[in-house]
């Protein structure tokens, strides 16, 4: 599998606070935010991304750090749980990430480029849209976009949560080859590591191996995402044929090595085709404004045929959604097996459950479209 990495150009390499607020405080145990920005750490990668960079790669840094040095920074003595002191904390450290990372590029004469992204920056299809045609002209550029979530705007509800997910959309955004997704651990194990001295790592598996759900455990405190979230990461970052690497950031040398193919952390591949860019946007939609209940033939139909939704497999609609707004597709056990973008108000849709498309403009008063979600406005869950 490891073979794939040689045609892999564009990357986007996620390094997680734990990593990069030094010390070892992403153990578990330490709610200390530490003692700052590891840079002698963060030098290490920038000079091993410069190196990649030469060789023709084409690489974007997903970093986080900022909360856990704001509140080191402000002396807050232990990490904030409070959301506008979260936001507060990124603000004042997010400063010190991007100076980091500037300063470090610069002696390899490399630029870097900060991106700030929210979740409306990715669930809106127009703003979806700039942001990926910014970072297209960064690479093209020759600049190293360095992001991360706009977490001093972002609201309970709306926030994309922890950086392995932002890493991810960002994968889909610009259609990267691997995610090497960088933590204090060695990589996905057989059992939790730390509690179980026969875990064995796992090397190279497909992300969509339903076997591995049993094996993700629980974070650490400085980062939000543990294994679980790094695995779904990877399932996310898969739709568009993305691989993904979970490796320890420590290891010297590492994105070099990786390069060429050493088989170091887990290798979890996309082995779906890649979707088109209209439908990882649907499939990244963190909100749905609503959920469609289908009958066994429509989930079937959608399934293997691949076919558009039509009224006639709908049992049910729930919540208020407009025309061209995402919504989940439920099987009857309430299981999302799809996600699309409706042609129809909720309200229409509730007119037309069970009828026939041809019943449409007699139920409606005019004819819209034939199907409720088109195929392409429609992506399966995996
Ligand atoms: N965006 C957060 C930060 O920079 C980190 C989120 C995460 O660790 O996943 O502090």
């Amino acid at each position: 599998m490891r073979e794939k990495i040689a045609a892999c150009r564009t990357w986007v390499v996620k390094i997680g606070s734990s990593l990069l607020t030094d010390a070892g405080l992403g153990n578990g145990t330490s709610l200390s935010p530490g003692p700052g920005l590891d840079r002698e750490a963060i030098a290490g990668w920038a000079a091993q991304i410069a190196r990649l960079r030469e060789a023709g790669l084409k690489l974007v840094i997903v970093s986080s750090g900022a909360v856990a040095e704001g509140a080191n920074r402000l002396g807050l003595g232990a990490m904030p749980r409070e959301l506008r002191l979260q936001a507060a904390a990124a603000a004042v450290g997010q400063m010190g990430v991007i100076e980091a990372w500037e300063s470090c590029f610069s002696k390899h004469g490399v630029r870097t480029a900060q991106i700030l992204l929210s979740h409306e920056d990715l669930s809106n299809r127009t703003r979806y849209l700039n942001a990926r045609s910014t970072l297209t002209s960064l690479l093209k550029l020759g600049a190293v976009p360095v992001i991360n979530e706009n977490d001093s705007v972002a609201t309970e509800e709306l926030c994309l949560g922890d950086n392995d997910n932002l890493a991810a959309l960002v994968s889909n955004l610009i259609n990267a080859d691997v995610m090497v997704n960088l933590t204090d651990q060695d990589g996905l194990f057989s059992a939790d590591p730390r509690k179980n001295e026969e875990a064995t790592l796992i090397g190279n598996a497909r992300a969509g191996d339903p076997a591995l759900d049993r094996l993700a455990g629980a974070g650490g405190s400085l980062g939000r995402g543990g294994m679980i979230t790094k695995l779904s990461a990877a399932r996310l970052a898969a739709r568009s044929g993305t691989h993904t690497i979970i490796a320890n950031g420590r290891e010297a040398d590492l994105l070099p090595r990786l390069r060429e193919g050493a088989e170091i952390g887990s290798w979890l591949s996309a082995e779906n085709e890649p979707v088109t860019a209209r439908k990882q946007w649907l499939a990244g939609q963190l909100t749905l404004k609503g959920s469609l209940m289908l009958d066994a033939g429509a989930v079937r139909v959608l399934r293997s045929q691949g076919k558009s939704l039509l009224a006639v497999g709908i049992t049910a609609t729930e919540g208020s959604y407009r025309r061209g707004e995402v919504v989940a597709c439920l099987d009857a056990s309430g299981t999302e097996i799809a996600r699309g973008m409706v042609n129809y108000d909720s309200g229409e849709v509730a007119k037309l459950l069970g009828q026939d498309s041809s019943r449409i403009a007699d139920l409606l008063g005019y004819a819209g479209e034939e199907e409720i979600i088109h195929r392409d406005n429609l992506v399966l869950a995996c």
